[in-house]
């Protein structure tokens, strides 16, 4: 059990009249309990009631790992696939008192068959929508979570050290990222969470997956990748040259590099995230790129790929430290192709911290 982070829940939910948070498997029930558990078509759901032990209806076979896992403040709910889950979560409504009383759920988690169940089992409770009740829940990270991250990036960064030593123009797309999973999983990654390899054109498209096109001299090569590393992950853009490019592919590198130094000297607490953003744009658009940077400048990171703050126009939050993100301008031109660079950032009491260490000079590779 995360204590902090549980006295942090309770003093949320609090404040914003919440009497219970049923979460159902994920992040964040992983972030408050530690509990890993998986969706599958026996329900499980985990109740943080305001003042009370949270309390798990989870099927029998998985009670003996989640005692294992959470520690004995915890009140467990077992059924057994027989007997099917409507007897313990009437159990668990009836212990907690869930009737009449006001208990937020996972809007974008929760499934029709949780919520089901949850309804039949105390027909009086008033549900509402956690994403809008406790925004943000993970939104501060703590030293450990940090630490965690920093381990993802260093793994990503060697493994993609160990790709560029190699000859990789003449390369297929699809044969450059399988080659990048390999030495990521040899570098420690716990799971791979993604890699993007672009190419030439393909490089305007900034979410195209790996094709079968080859790579050839005289072109970017863009790769964007990210690890698992004790239940945190790494997002880390960088784009190559292969061999020698022509100026205009340089001169997008170097607006780019200039965009994403830019948007990370703006970082302190107290800036908004649309001054990041705007930071960030200023030098593409002044550069007259303006309409091929065709995405936010970042998104938060940390047990998703994408979770708050957006670093984008419109976004007011204000900073603060622990807040973790990622900053990745782009210029993505159709038919000549595109540019990225992504680093990973934590704001820090008077400023911000980059955790991501590659080199951002255009780096010409063979
Ligand atoms: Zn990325
Ligand atoms: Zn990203």
């Amino acid at each position: 059990m995360q204590k902090s982070r549980m006295l942090r829940l309770a003093e949320r939910q609090l404040s914003s009249g919440l009497d219970c948070v049923a979460l159902v498997p994920g992040p964040n029930l992983r972030y408050l309990s530690g509990l890993t558990l998986f969706m599958s078509e026996r329900p499980i759901v985990a109740f943080f009631p305001l003042g009370g032990r949270p309390a798990v209806v989870l099927p029998l076979l998985e009670k003996g790992r989640a005692a294992a896992m959470a520690g004995e403040n915890i009140e467990l709910y077992p059924y057994s696939d027989d007997e099917g889950p409507a007897s313990a979560f009437a159990q668990a409504a009836q212990a907690l008192g869930l009737d009449g009383k006001r208990c937020a759920v996972e809007h974008l988690h929760m499934r029709v068959l949780e919520l089901r169940f949850l309804e039949a089992a105390a027909p009086g409770v008033c549900i509402v929508s956690l994403e809008e009740a406790l925004p943000g829940l993970r939104l501060i990270k703590d030293a450990q979570e940090v630490e965690a991250m920093r381990g993802a990036i260093e793994i990503t960064e060697q493994g993609l050290r160990s790709l560029i030593s190699r000859p990789l123009i003449g390369l297929t797309e699809r044969q450059i990222a399988d080659r990048l999973a390999q030495e990521l999983m040899r570098t420690g990654a716990d799971r791979i969470a993604f890699v993007i390899v672009v190419s030439g054109p393909n490089g305007a498209d900034p979410h195209r997956g790996p094709s079968d096109r080859q790579t050839c001299a005289g072109e970017l090569l863009t790769i964007d990748c990210g690890v698992y590393h004790d239940g945190y992950l790494s997002d880390i853009t960088r784009t190559f040259a292969l061999g020698e490019v022509g100026g205009a592919l340089v001169k997008m590198y170097n607006v780019v590099q200039y965009a994403n130094a830019e948007g990370k000297a703006a970082i302190r607490p107290g800036v908004t995230a649309q001054q990041v953003d705007r930071a960030a744009r200023q030098v593409i658009a002044v550069a007259g790129y303006g309409e091929y940077f065709i995405h936010r400048t970042g998104h938060g990171l940390g047990i998703e790929t994408h979770e708050p703050p957006y670093i984008v126009e419109g976004n007011t939050l204000p900073l603060e430290p622990g807040m973790a993100f990622t900053v990745e301008p782009g210029v993505y031109v159709p038919g000549v192709g595109g540019v990225r660079i992504e680093d990973d950032v934590v704001v820090r009491e008077g400023g911000s911290e980059c955790l991501t260490t590659f080199p951002r000079e255009l780096q010409f590779i063979s």
